[in-house]
């Protein structure tokens, strides 16, 4: 008998719209097992940092993986880069000397049966699982085993982004990483609903399809979840997304705004560098710029994209770093309207210089909006109790103790923790 822990991300897929209809098994799951209805994100809600978040226990403070997007300095001064890019664990290595600053479940469990990733979304989202290779992460974008050694040949995962993608990347979990290989932390992190959401309407029967594919997956998870279980294995399943979307209401050059108010130098300057995270950014400053905190601060609250700014205290309390580079965050102004397709929530978004597409109507998150905020969390197995939805809060840094607490291992050093087993229950309208 055997105790491992799967992890199943459906990524951007709001709780809201886990509906029988749409998703057919998760409804059922969410009814079955343990539902924990107050989980939350982190902040900036992004991918990359969620991935960051699932695979550490830990918040961007700690473990120091801040957006989507992030400024280094490699020598020539603040530049705001792509977390996405294959590339950028090598930039971030060469500008502080390390990637993640805590351990990852797949560095703590490389001696006690290993961590085992298969992710379709962004290289770097898939690669802050483990990004100094204790275990294997499996992207279209190359696979990688312990030490970082390429995975070739029939052993990569050569796939692409959507639904089609991520029914072979299932087929092959569930077969040669859950049935034969049996690590003792098996991840799955499926592209769909959030690729379709971000270039469809909320709702629309596009991204209704997606997250239907998702639930398709879930169902090819739970079943090879079951043989597992006939066969004596003691597995803690747990289904969750990393963060939730908001219909985009407008696209604002933010990068452009600093620099007409004269508070950043020019568009490319390393004084003040904003980092664009969707409906939320990470503002940082050189030390000489360091001054202008207060002027900066009083500017974004005058303007009307703006929903809330934080610096010091209220950086820290959101769970980004104080006084390093980070000077300041954002969340974008957002309201409760309905779109066409009955889901709630706009938001404006901050332009991304390093892509020209637009997101206006579709989905998008980043910041701490109240969908963005409303991912979903179900747990099965592990003695956790079934039949119950909790208001118990829960945010994604749970995840890791709660499945170190499972395998026997102590979870020391981490922002989470383990989430209790037999949860008060709520009425849930
Ligand atoms: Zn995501």
């Amino acid at each position: 008998m055997a105790r491992r822990a799967v992890i199943v991300v459906c990524d951007s897929l709001r709780q809201d719209l886990i509906r029988p209809d749409v998703a057919p098994v998760l409804s059922g799951l969410v009814e079955g097992a343990c539902a924990f209805r107050s989980f939350r994100s982190v902040f900036p809600s992004t991918t990359r940092t969620s991935s960051a978040s699932i695979a550490t226990g830990c918040r961007p403070a700690t473990h120091g993986l801040l957006g989507n997007t992030m400024a280094l300095d490699e020598g020539e001064g603040l530049v705001c880069r792509s977390v996405g890019d294959p590339d950028f664990r090598t930039r971030m290595r060469r500008a502080t000397g390390r990637t993640l600053k805590v351990p990852t479940l797949a560095e703590r469990l490389a001696p006690h049966g290993g961590v085992v990733v298969m992710s379709n979304v962004s290289p770097g989202a898939a690669y802050f699982h483990d990004p100094d290779g204790w275990g294997h992460v499996y992207h279209r974008a190359g696979s990688f085993g312990p030490g970082l050694v390429p995975e070739t040949g029939d052993r990569h995962l050569a796939i692409r982004i959507g639904a089609d993608g991520d029914r072979t990347m299932t087929d092959r979990f569930c077969g040669e990483v859950l049935r034969e290989r049996r690590p003792a932390v098996g991840v799955l992190w499926l592209s769909e609903p959030d690729h379709t959401g971000h270039g469809e309407p909320l709702g629309s029967p596009a991204h209704r399809a997606a997250i239907r594919a998702a639930d398709d997956r879930v169902a090819d998870v739970i079943a090879a979840v079951d043989a597992l279980e006939r066969a004596g294995d003691e597995v803690l399943l747990v289904v969750c997304s990393d963060h939730g979307m908001e219909t985009t209401r407008r696209t604002v050059d933010a990068t452009a705004r600093l620099v007409d108010s004269g508070l950043k130098e020019a568009a490319d300057s390393t004084d003040i560098v904003l980092a664009p995270n969707g409906t939320g950014a990470v503002i940082y400053a050189a030390p000489h710029a360091r001054g202008r905190a207060d002027d900066l601060r009083r500017f974004l609250e005058g303007e009307d994209w703006v929903g809330a700014v934080f610096a010091g205290p209220e950086l820290a309390a959101l769970g980004l770093p104080v006084g390093g580079d980070v000077l300041m965050a954002l969340t974008t102004a957002a309201d409760d309207r309905v779109n066409a397709h009955g889901v709630a929530g706009h938001a404006d978004i901050v332009a991304d210089p390093e892509s020209s597409r637009s997101y206006d109507g579709f989905g998008q998150h980043g910041g701490i909006g109240a969908n963005e905020q409303n991912p979903f969390l179900v747990i099965r197995g592990g003695g956790f109790a079934t039949r119950r939805a909790t208001a118990h809060p829960a945010s994604l840094v749970d995840i890791a103790p709660t499945v170190l607490r499972h395998l026997g291992h102590a979870a020391e050093g981490m922002d989470g923790a383990p989430l209790p087993l037999d949860p008060s229950p709520v009425q849930v309208v």
